[in-house]
């Protein structure tokens, strides 16, 4: 009988994982919530198991993943990215059922998953950090912490929940004055988002570069690394562009921040694959930020330039195998970027288009293009979840012709029905800066022309809404 192997999660990285999943010759077993019973994930795995109506309660449930692993017999469970990735109870649970949780143990997710304690076991390593606190005490006692850090560091500094990821809980406080308002509102939010109102402060660095590294360990403590990536384009301090590998850094800077980050995940005991994340400033200098114990969303990145799979890795990691590949295999060629295509206006904030219904979907394809999606023609994207329809990562040797060919995939790319980050896009690769490498965490920000564009303004754009009119819902649909 195949080795079965549950997919804890939904949309385009479920789709990735039970295509690795069924690579290696094993089953997978997705799982679903009520809103998502259109969802491509369902017919793509093995098997499919209804978890509730939720919305989103069911895919975080612990108790029901794991009694829908059980009912279906998978040995694994992959976790994918959010929803119960970085979960120590989960693993614990798993670890408890006789489940193999694919990623790091409990300990270590729990270690890392709070960013104090991570940046503790990172001090005592030697690993680079900017100036922070400890948890901020409760009431005035912990403002008076905050004003004091802040006379003695000077502004900005950040107010971090200490629970918190996915770029939620982060307030820049530039003045003293501002301290007050923003603290009581910090903590209340990170109850209310992790179920904790822990929260500390880091002194902020000025227009950074986020820079982090993709880390493979396996469980004898032999730990690689797949190099760097520049994750400095964002919105709200979520990732939208991310490029493998960062090559505004020198080759000795890629190196030296590659083996902090290896000698970050052996401090840690990290097992399993992870990310070690960095701000890098404008002198050259890097400061740990956090370690995510998971799978990241733009990890296919780093897949392209090395010819590594990931996900595969991971797996086979889990399943009890060593790493078969040393540092020396890993030889990092060409560059690649992924543009995450979220279906959001990005001219009104970047604002969801859930509960819209895709009439056109025409994916780019050809030399160097990847498509992580789960979107089809026809489809009603669910308003509940997140708005990533599809993860375009191209592949090219030199800069250069990673950017032409960016070009070419983004105006060959059709999605007609909600708004897409897709024309962003195509202003962004057009930008100088962009073109010449010049980015960090602010450029949205200082490249506010980028927002002016004409909507649909290509031909092939007219041409999809006329075909969308003529007829919905049918004609060739393309899934990525
Ligand atoms: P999350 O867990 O939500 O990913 P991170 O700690 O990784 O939170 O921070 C997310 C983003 O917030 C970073 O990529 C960066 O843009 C910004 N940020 C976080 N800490 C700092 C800091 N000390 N100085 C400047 N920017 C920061
Ligand atoms: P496989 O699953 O094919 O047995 P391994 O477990 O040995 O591969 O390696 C994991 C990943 O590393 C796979 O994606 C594989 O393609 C890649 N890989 C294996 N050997 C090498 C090598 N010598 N150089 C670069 N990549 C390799
Ligand atoms: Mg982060």
């Amino acid at each position: 009988m195949k080795t079965k192997i549950l997919v804890a999660n939904r949309g385009e990285i479920a789709i990735r994982i039970i295509r690795a999943i069924q690579e290696l010759n094993c089953e997978a077993v997705a799982v679903y919530e009520t809103p998502d019973r259109d969802s491509s994930h369902i017919r793509t795995a093995d098997e499919a198991v209804w978890i509730g109506h939720g919305p989103r309660c069911d895919y975080l449930n612990i108790d029901k993943v794991i009694a829908a692993a059980q009912k279906s017999g998978a040995a694994a469970i992959h976790p994918g990215y959010g929803f119960l990735a970085e979960n120590a109870d989960f693993a614990r649970a798993c670890e408890k059922a006789g489940i193999i949780f694919i990623g790091p143990p409990s300990d270590v997710i729990d270690n890392l998953g709070n960013k104090v304690t991570a940046r503790r076991i990172m001090a005592e390593a030697g690993i680079p950090m900017v100036p922070g606190t400890q948890n901020l005490k409760a009431g005035n006692e912990g403002l008076q912490e905050a004003v004091e850090f802040g006379r003695k560091y000077g502004y900005p500094i950040m107010l971090k929940a200490t629970a918190g990821g996915g770029g939620r809980g982060i307030r820049k406080i530039e003045q003293e004055k501002d301290l007050k308002d923003h603290y009581a509102m910090a903590r209340a939010e990170a109850n209310a988002a992790f179920g904790d109102d822990s929260v500390y402060l880091e002194k902020a660095v000025v227009r950074p570069k986020h820079i982090e590294v993709q880390i493979i360990a396996d469980k004898k403590g032999s730990t690689i690394h797949l190099g760097t990536r520049d994750c400095s384009i964002q919105r709200r301090n979520q990732k939208l562009v991310e490029i493998a590998p960062a090559f505004q850094l020198t080759p000795e800077q890629q190196e030296a921040i590659s083996q902090t980050a290896v000698k970050a995940a052996k401090a840690a005991g990290y097992f399993n694959a992870g990310t070690v994340e960095f701000l890098y400033d404008s002198d050259g200098k890097f400061y740990f930020m956090e370690i995510n114990t998971r799978l990241q969303v733009e990890h296919t990145v780093s897949e392209m330039i090395t010819g590594i799979d990931i996900v595969r890795t991971q797996i086979k990691l889990a399943l009890g195998k060593d790493l078969s590949i040393r540092q020396e295999d890993v030889q990092l060629r060409g560059h690649a970027v992924e543009m995450r295509i979220n279906a959001e206006d990005p001219k009104n904030n970047f604002m969801p288009e859930g509960g819209k219904t895709v009439h056109v979907y025409r994916s780019p394809g050809g030399y160097g293009i990847r498509l992580d999606g789960f979107c089809y023609q026809g489809f009603t994207i669910p308003q509940v979840y997140d708005s990533l329809l599809v993860k375009m990562t191209v592949f090219g040797w030199s800069w250069n012709e990673t950017v032409d060919r960016l070009r070419r995939s983004l105006n060959n790319f059709v999605i007609s029905g909600p708004k897409t980050t897709i024309p962003f896009y195509l202003n962004l690769i057009n930008d100088p800066d962009f073109q010449a490498g010049k980015f960090d965490t602010s450029f949205l920000e200082t490249h506010e022309y980028l927002f002016d564009y004409e909507e649909d303004s290509s031909e092939v754009n007219k041409l999809a809404k006329l075909i969308a009119e003529i007829h919905c819902k049918g004609g060739n649909a393309y899934a990525a």
